[in-house]
């Protein structure tokens, strides 16, 4: 299902979204931006080392890639074709909780989507955790979800956020909650 709106917007706001439906409305209709940590820039060296070294065991890293049909963008960490179609990967600086694997799993569903568009079938998603690595098959029932998430997100774009249940045990390791208070 083709997305109406010709709005485009990155992946990693699926990732905010699944956190907290408010934070998409921060970015793109209050302009806010998430401030960056001292361990966001440690991870980010420690990522594209890891990223070099997968590139030489074949796969396609740090990509830039956009979905006319999503009206989505962003690097993909990391894809290859094998046997059976495409292997997507999420790498994640941090050790696995189950709580936290759906909003990983939905943003390399996301990367998914932008690998099928441009190159062909993706059948697995792996999220690398520091402790463990995740595989799942990109189902339908995956990619129903995410572009549900990716629609709600271009409707929070386009009329602002409707009520939402606010779980505010998130709010504690928030990158924008300096900001959120302010509303
Ligand atoms: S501080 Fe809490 S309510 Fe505000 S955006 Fe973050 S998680 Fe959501």
């Amino acid at each position: 299902m083709r997305t109406q709106s010709s709005f485009e917007f990155p992946v990693s706001l699926i990732k905010h979204y699944l956190y907290c439906p408010r934070i998409p409305y921060f970015v793109l209709v209050l302009g806010f931006k998430e401030r960056t940590t001292e361990l966001m820039i440690n991870g980010r060296e420690k990522h594209s080392k890891v990223l070099k070294k997968m590139k030489s065991n074949g796969w396609n890293v740090n990509a830039f890639l956009k979905s006319e049909k999503y009206n989505i963008y962003g690097y993909v960490d990391a894809f290859r074709k094998e046997e059976n179609g495409y292997a997507v990967m999420e790498l994640k600086d941090t050790n696995y909780k189950k709580r936290i694997l759906k909003i990983h799993l939905y943003q390399a569903a996301a990367y998914g989507l932008l690998v099928e568009e441009n190159f062909g079938r993706v059948y697995k998603l792996i999220v690398k955790y520091n402790d463990k690595e995740i595989c799942k098959p990109f189902t339908r029932g995956i990619k129903n979800y995410v572009v549900s998430i990716i629609n709600k997100i271009h409707r929070i774009h386009e009329i602002g956020l409707v009520s939402i249940k606010i779980d505010k045990s998130k709010c504690y390791n928030c990158g924008f909650r300096n900001r959120c208070k302010e509303i």
